[in-house]
C-alpha cells in the first residue's frame, strides 16, 4: 500500500482532520474560497504534468481531451463553487412554531459542514471524479481525503504530489492504493463518503459505510439509453450520438449504451453513426485523437462483448479496423438487436461499442427501459414536445439531455447524480453544497411563554381540551 503522506495511515489522516475540524469550528466563507482557490491554482500549475500522466495511464489519451474533461471540467466546478458559495451558506429563515411565533419565537436552518469527507474516484475521469465533488465539499466547509483509482496510477501519483505540495494534510490529503486500500478507506468513520465507480463495487462501499452509519453519495454507472423518436432528424441524431460516443472512446459513465429507434430507420441511423464516427477517426491504430482503452483487462472485456455478438451471428458494424496487438485503440462496434442473454446486453459497455435496438412504438422501448435498472443518463431525440414530455414523465434516470448526449453533467448549477442502481445523492451547484452540509434546524424561543396563562399546562382544563378539539379540522 503506497501512501502519499508516507507514514500516515488512512485512520490517522481521518482522526487528524476531524480534530482540526473541531478546533477550527466553522470555516469562514473566505477560508472556503481560499481552499478552493488552492485547488484551482494547483491544477493550473500542474496541468501539463497531469495531462501527461493521464495520457500515459491510458496509453495515448489525447492531451486536449484530458485538458477539456479533467482539467477544465474540474476547474469549472471549482470556480462555480468558489464564486457562489457566499450565496449558499447563509441561514435560511423559516416560519416558527404556532402560536409561539406571535410571542417572538423565531426559526432558521443553519447549513453546517459535516466534517471530513472521503472521496473515492475512478480511472476514466481520474481527476474530475475527485475534484468536482471536492469543490462542493470545500464550499460546504469540510476537509477531505481523496482516494484516486489505482488503474490510473501515474495520475494518482502526480495528483498526490501536487496536493502534498500545496495542502496541509489536515485540510486535504491523498491516499493511494488498490482495491484493498479502497475497501479499508470505505470502512472508516467518515462524516460522509463519496464513491464514483461501478454499481457492484458501490454495493460493497455502501455496506461498509453502513457499519459506521456514514452517509454516502454513490455516483455509479449503468446502461444509459437513447430514444430516437420518430420526429427526430436522423442525420442530426447520428452525428450527436457519434460525437458523444467518441468521447474517451465510450469510457464515460454517461456514454450512450443502447440506442432505440423505429425499425424503419434503424439502418439509416446505424449508417449515419458509422459515417460520422469514420469522419472523426479515419483510422484506429495509432490515431492520436482516439483514446485507447485504459488497460488490457478492459480492452479484452470490450472486445469479448463484441466477439460474443459476432459468435451469435448478430449484425455487428465496425467502424474501421484495429491492427491487432499494436495499441489498445478499438474501432466503434455497432451491435444490432442483441438478445437479452448476449454479453453486450448484460453489462455496461463502458468502451467503444454501442447497441442499436429497434421499436415499432416508442412506448415499447420505454417499457423495456423501465423493466431494467434506472440509468444514470437518458437521452431523447425529437421535435415532438408532447412525446418528449411523455418520455420525461414516464422514465426516471439520474439526468437527461434532449437532442444531444453527454451534455447535462456539464451543468454546473444543477445536481449531477444517479437514481436507483445508478447511484444516490449528487454534487454540483447548490445541491452539491447541501449534500455535504448538515441542514440543522434551530428554534429560538421568544421572551414570553403563553402556555400557562392559556391553560396549556397541567392541570388541564376543559377550555384547553375544547381548543384542541376545535383545531382538529380537515
Ligand atoms: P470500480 O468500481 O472498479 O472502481 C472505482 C473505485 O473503487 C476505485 O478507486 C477502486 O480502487 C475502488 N474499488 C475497486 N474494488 C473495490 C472493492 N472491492 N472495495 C472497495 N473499493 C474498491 O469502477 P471503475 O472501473 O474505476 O469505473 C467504471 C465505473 O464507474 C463505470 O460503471 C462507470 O459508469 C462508473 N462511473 C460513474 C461516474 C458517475 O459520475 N456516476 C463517473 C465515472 C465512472
Amino acid at each position: 500500500m503506497t501512501q502519499t503522506n508516507s507514514s500516515i495511515g488512512i485512520r490517522q489522516l481521518l482522526d487528524m482532520q476531524k480534530q482540526a475540524f473541531i478546533e477550527e469550528a466553522a470555516a469562514s466563507a473566505d477560508v472556503r474560497m481560499q481552499r478552493i482557490q488552492q485547488v484551482i491554482d494547483m491544477l493550473v500549475e500542474h496541468k501539463e504534468a497531469l495531462c501527461q500522466a493521464m495520457g500515459e495511464d491510458f496509453g495515448g489519451r489525447p492531451a486536449v481531451f484530458s485538458l477539456a474533461n479533467d482539467i477544465l471540467g474540474s476547474l469549472s466546478s471549482l470556480k462555480h463553487a468558489r464564486d457562489h458559495l457566499k450565496g449558499w451558506l447563509g441561514d435560511s429563515e423559516r416560519p416558527s412554531v404556532k402560536p409561539f411565533d406571535m410571542f417572538g419565537a423565531t426559526a432558521w436552518v443553519k447549513y453546517q459542514p459535516k466534517g471530513v469527507i472521503g472521496i473515492i474516484g475512478t480511472w476514466n475521469a481520474p481527476l474530475f471524479t475527485l475534484l468536482s465533488p471536492l469543490a462542493c465539499a470545500f464550499a460546504a466547509g469540510n476537509r477531505a481525503v481523496l482516494k484516486p483509482s489505482e488503474i490510473a496510477p501515474r495520475t494518482a501519483q502526480v495528483l498526490a504530489e501536487a496536493v502534498a505540495k500545496r495542502f496541509d494534510p489536515q485540510v486535504l490529503a491523498v491516499v493511494q492504493g488498490g482495491p484493498e486500500v479502497a475497501a479499508a478507506f470505505a470502512e472508516q468513520p467518515w462524516n460522509h463518503l463519496v464513491f464514483t465507480g461501478s454499481t457492484s463495487v458501490g454495493k460493497l462501499i455502501m455496506a461498509a459505510a453502513a457499519r459506521n452509519l456514514v452517509p454516502v453519495t454513490l455516483e455509479l454507472g449503468g446502461k444509459s439509453p437513447v430514444l430516437v423518436g420518430d420526429s427526430a432528424d436522423i442525420a442530426n441524431a447520428a452525428e450527436r450520438i457519434a460525437v458523444g460516443k467518441s468521447l474517451n472512446s465510450g469510457q464515460l459513465c454517461v456514454s450512450p449504451d443502447v440506442v432505440w429507434v423505429h425499425e424503419s430507420r434503424l439502418q439509416a441511423l446505424a449508417d449515419g453513426i458509422a459515417s460520422q464516427y469514420q469522419a472523426l477517426y479515419p483510422s484506429v491504430t495509432g490515431n492520436a485523437d482516439m483514446t485507447p482503452v485504459i488497460n488490457e483487462r478492459h480492452h479484452a472485456r470490450v472486445k469479448a462483448y463484441v466477439d460474443d455478438a459476432k459468435a451469435r451471428g448478430l449484425t455487428v458494424l465496425e467502424v474501421g479496423a484495429a491492427q491487432a496487438g499494436a495499441d489498445r485503440r478499438l474501432p466503434l462496434a455497432l451491435v444490432i438487436n442483441p438478445p437479452a442473454e448476449a454479453e453486450i446486453s448484460r453489462h455496461e459497455i463502458f468502451g467503444p461499442a454501442v447497441v442499436l435496438r429497434s421499436f415499432l412504438n416508442i412506448r415499447d422501448a420505454v417499457a423495456a427501459i423501465n423493466a431494467g435498472e434506472r440509468p444514470l443518463a437518458l437521452y431523447y431525440f425529437g421535435s415532438d414536445e408532447t412525446e418528449q414530455n411523455w418520455v420525461l414523465d414516464n422514465t426516471l434516470s439520474g439526468g437527461v439531455s434532449i437532442n444531444d448526449v453527454v451534455m447535462h453533467p456539464a451543468l454546473e448549477d444543477a445536481p449531477f447524480g444517479g437514481v436507483g442502481a445508478s447511484g444516490m445523492g449528487h454534487y454540483h451547484g447548490r445541491e452539491g453544497f447541501l449534500e455535504f452540509s448538515h441542514a440543522r434546524s434551530v428554534y429560538k424561543a421568544g421572551n414570553h411563554d403563553p402556555r400557562r396563562e392559556w391553560g396549556m399546562l397541567p392541570p388541564y382544563n376543559e377550555q384547553f381540551a375544547q381548543m384542541l378539539q376545535a383545531a382538529v379540522t380537515p
